[in-house]
């Protein structure tokens, strides 16, 4: 399992989150942060800290955020493809 950034983190972007992880797995890009997925260890912390509610685990990702699931794990493909999935997420969303 791993925890999953939506959304909600764009526009907001407060960075508790980071300040509480303990392994240093979430990263942060232009407009919003990732998490590492296979770096995550399921701990939780940063859950509650985030102010928008924007971190959930994996599997309570509402069904509306669900293509952020890949947008967290393509960290392990670099910083530019988080970006590239981003941007064709927000292109087919309108
Ligand atoms: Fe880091 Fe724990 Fe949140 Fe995973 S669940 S991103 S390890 S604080």
């Amino acid at each position: 399992m791993t925890y999953v950034v939506n959304e909600a983190c764009i526009g907001e972007k407060d960075l508790s989150c980071i300040d509480v992880c303990p392994v240093d797995c979430i990263y942060e890009i232009d407009e919003m942060v990732v998490i590492a997925p296979d770096e995550c260890i399921d701990c939780s912390l940063c859950e509650p800290v985030c102010p928008v509610d924007a971190i959930t685990p994996a599997e309570g990702v509402p069904a509306d955020q669900r293509p952020f699931i890949a947008i967290n794990a393509a960290w392990g493909d670099g910083r530019e493809e988080v970006e590239r999935l981003l941007a064709e997420h927000r292109a087919s969303s309108g």
